[in-house]
């Protein structure tokens, strides 16, 4: 079992500041952090996957304890293949206690050993969330602030704007 690794899934559709936070924080406390994108395709998403892992890709590459994965199916079955026990997820409002709450116990229940860990977005991303971003960028709102300039520059493409 890998102490070292925490596992950090989500859709990241796309990939924010905020989650950048998160990742970068976790580095703090783990050698390695794996930021694992579902393949889940109950969800509508705006990028593939192969997009979103492109675009993980580039902005992780100065970082080699960073890594970019997929993963299908049960998030706990993945974490076990990996030998990992540590889900790192990131809280920002009280909405989504309710959910990462269901999410962690469920997990906890299938798989014993594997643990949830939280950790507080920071004040200045508290409001930050992909669809925000998604929906402001559609608008021709100004996104710099709130996603990567790679991101951003993608964004603008899927909406045509430049
Ligand atoms: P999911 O579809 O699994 O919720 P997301 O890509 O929306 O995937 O989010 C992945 C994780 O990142 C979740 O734990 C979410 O709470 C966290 N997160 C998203 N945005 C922020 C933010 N601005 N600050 C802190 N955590 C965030």
């Amino acid at each position: 079992m890998n102490r070292h690794i925490a596992i950090y899934p989500g859709s990241f559709d796309p990939f924010t500041n905020g989650h950048m936070d998160i990742a970068r924080r976790g580095l703090e406390i783990f050698d390695t952090v794996v930021i694992a994108v579902s393949n889940n395709s109950e969800k509508n998403s705006l990028f593939s996957v192969a997009e979103r892992v492109d675009m993980l890709m580039t902005l992780t590459e100065d970082n080699p304890r960073l890594r970019v994965e997929t993963f299908d199916g049960l998030l706990v079955d993945y974490v076990v293949a990996k030998k990992a026990r540590v889900i790192l997820r990131g809280l920002r409002a009280v909405t989504d206690f309710e959910f990462e709450f269901q999410l962690a116990q469920m997990n906890h229940t299938v798989c014993e050993q594997v643990e949830t860990l939280f950790m507080m977005t920071s004040p200045k991303f508290a409001y930050l969330s992909s669809s925000i971003v998604k929906e402001v960028g559609r608008l021709g709102g100004d996104i710099s602030k709130f996603v990567p300039h790679l991101v951003k520059e993608e964004l603008l493409k899927k909406f045509g704007i430049n």
